[in-house]
């Protein structure tokens, strides 16, 4: 991955690090730091989760909202899954 490759924030379409969906900035941030909206909101209940703010549970019903509000599916989320297994 070039995480050199320069691009303004709020324009321009980059690929995120992770799922490999091409993506711009929706205005969360999330082209700071290479991700699409999902995989960065995702990362945030994680941290939630891994913090104890949230439950296994709560942490489920939260990822199965994210999916469906950015119509993600399976195949993308395993992506994800494996780029971070994968430490990129
Ligand atoms: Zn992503």
């Amino acid at each position: 991955m070039n995480r050199n490759a320069r691009f303004e924030k709020g324009s321009g379409v980059y690929t995120c690090d992770f799922c490999g969906k091409k993506t711009r900035e929706t205005g969360c941030g999330e082209s700071s730091v290479h991700l699409c909206v999902y995989c960065y909101e995702l990362g945030g209940i994680e941290n939630s989760r891994d913090d104890g703010e949230l439950t296994q549970e709560e942490f489920e019903a939260e990822k199965a909202a994210l999916q469906t509000r950015f119509g993600v599916n399976k195949e993308r989320d395993a992506r994800r899954t494996a780029s971070i297994t994968a430490g990129v």
